[in-house]
Order: structure tokens, then C-alpha cells, then sequence
């Protein structure tokens, strides 16, 4: 836990890095990995909250049934495995995958 936050102001603490996902289709047994960037969020009541995106686009967390995809030869709906995880330096790094600085200030 983070503290020295000024009053009245709430941050949130976010780490933001990398998930290296291991798909094994329980069908055709084709194997494939896809590296997910992931911020992770913990609020100030506790909660955490880990975000997922892939090639860009929001994802839902390769691990669970809803965030499952879709076997490329086969078509069948697997969910992964963490294979690897990594953090990155820098917290306030704009995390892999979803640097689009069209907005940056001039
Ligand atoms: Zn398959």
C-alpha cells in the first residue's frame, strides 16, 4: 500500500505489464501464445480490477470461459493459461499494444 496521497485526492494503484497466454485446444491440441497487455488496478477499498487488451482492442481475461478464443485450426473455444507474466518499469509506462499517442499534448 501506497500512502502520501494528498487529501482528498484517491489514486489508484496501477501497474500496468504483460501477460504471455499459453492456448491448448482440447480438441485438435494445436498449441499458440498471445501476449496480452494487462493494467492492473487496485483501488482504495481493496478491490482489484485487471484489465486485458490484445492487438489494440479491450479483451476479457484470456483465463476465464468468457474471455476464451477461438482455436485457429479448429475453431474451438479455449481459454489459456498464464505462461509468463511481466510488469513494466515504470508505472506510468503506457503499457504495450496500446500506445496510440495520436492525443499526445503538443
Ligand atoms: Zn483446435
Amino acid at each position: 500500500m501506497v500512502e502520501g496521497v494528498e487529501k482528498g485526492v484517491t489514486v489508484m494503484n496501477i501497474k500496468t505489464g504483460s501477460d504471455l497466454v499459453e492456448f491448448i485446444c482440447p480438441s485438435c491440441s494445436a498449441r499458440w501464445f498471445r501476449e496480452y497487455g494487462v493494467r492492473y488496478c487496485e483501488e482504495p477499498d481493496g478491490d482489484t480490477r485487471d484489465y486485458y487488451w490484445w492487438n489494440d482492442l479491450p479483451a476479457l481475461p484470456p483465463f476465464s470461459a468468457e474471455g476464451a478464443v477461438e482455436c485457429p485450426q479448429c475453431g474451438t473455444r479455449t481459454a489459456g493459461r498464464l505462461a509468463r507474466r511481466r510488469f513494466a518499469e515504470s508505472p506510468s509506462a503506457p503499457p504495450p499494444g496500446a500506445a496510440t499517442p495520436s492525443a499526445a499534448t503538443a
